[in-house]
């Protein structure tokens, strides 16, 4: 069977290997349907010298199966039904873990595409735990965004922020696939919402997901023009991923009291804080990863009542994801890529 496998940094080959023996017990054998790219995949591609791992590896960290046989022990899933996958192999047996807080997992192997085989191949074995039925109404492209875009933004801004109706949230990176998400959450949810793109062709596709104002950080610095719209007060939440060429201004848009919470870094890893700033306007800095197996659930709820939908760049097939991860890496994408295995 297919399937794609980085095998040096920036080096990806399509590869036959052998498809998985019948499910064992509490398992369950899926045919992979979509995999979502995210920035964690382009991390993965360009290389990572800190991160634990060996090639040759599978890619692919965020995906959606059809169940194919189900192994001894599983109730609740049969053939034919599509399901969204986690997107990190963990124990199952902690505590985090039986209270399905499965991002706190203390015994983690690591993040699928990432530390161990993704969901780049057509077929996989997995511990039934980790998979979440999709409600009618949600076909395999939703549930594909289900567990690291969507399920990491409501984890971020209901879970660690705790977004209230009412409020104003800054979103960094509209255009990107969690951006696109949080704009929409915090919009159904009765909040302000300000976004930074980094194109003028972004700013209506922004204002049509919901976003109220839309910054071009490459003409206006953001900070300056938060302080503005919000008549120097802040905003009461920041959304933020982009990390080193952002912190700065995310801290400086926070009202006193205001919260930031951050999943991601993609303009670098390491960056100073202002001290000061943190402790006299009592600002709240919450990190961020990846989600409970509710979040998920949650997700494609509000994907099958209509309240959300995914935003949707391209489909790829194996042939052009080489192409596709340059333009995450480029920037120069509106939402999600979806790397299609069926
Ligand atoms: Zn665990």
């Amino acid at each position: 069977m297919r399937a794609l496998q980085l095998v040096e940094d920036r080096r990806l080959e399509q590869v036959d290997i052998t498809p998985p023996p019948p499910p064992g017990l509490g398992e369950v054998t899926l045919r992979i349907k979509a995999v979502a790219l995210n920035h964690i995949d382009v991390w993965g591609w360009r290389g990572m010298a800190f991160a634990k791992r060996k090639l040759p590896l599978v890619i692919g960290a965020e995906a959606s199966g059809e169940v194919d046989q189900v192994g001894p022990g599983v109730t609740g899933l049969t053939p034919g039904q599509l399901v969204s996958i986690y997107g990190a192999r963990t124990c199952g047996l902690c505590r985090p873990c039986r209270e399905g807080r499965d991002n706190l997992c203390e015994h983690v192997s690591g993040v699928h595409g990432f530390h161990v085989d993704g969901f780049a191949q057509e077929k996989i074995n997995l511990p039934a735990r980790l998979l979440v039925p999709a409600p009618p109404g949600v076909d395999a492209v939703g549930a594909a965004v289900a567990p690291v875009t969507f399920g990491t933004v409501e984890h971020m801004l209901f879970d660690n922020a705790k977004l209230e109706p009412g409020e104003t949230i800054l979103v960094h990176a509209g255009g990107s696939g969690i951006g696109s998400a949080a704009i929409q959450l915090a919009k159904k949810m009765g909040c302000t919402v300000i976004t930074t793109v980094g194109s003028n062709d972004k700013i209506e596709k922004a204002k049509a997901l919901g976003a109220d104002h839309v910054i071009n950080y490459r003409d206006d610095r953001f900070e300056g023009v938060v302080r503005k719209l919000t008549k120097k007060k802040g905003v009461d939440v920041v959304f933020e991923h982009v990390g080193k060429d952002t912190w700065a201004g995310s801290m400086f848009s926070l009202k006193r009291g205001g919260r930031l919470v951050t999943c991601g870094s993609t303009s670098g890893v390491s960056t100073e804080i202002n001290l000061m700033m943190l402790f006299q306007q009592q600002l709240k800095l919450l990190g961020s990863f990846g989600c409970r197996m509710e979040n998920m659930a949650n997700a494609m709820q509000k994907m099958a009542a209509g309240l959300v939908k995914p935003v949707i760049d391209t489909e790829v097939d194996f042939t052009s994801i080489d192409t596709a991860l340059k333009r995450m890496e480029g920037r120069d994408v509106f939402g999600k890529i979806i790397l299609r295995i069926d």
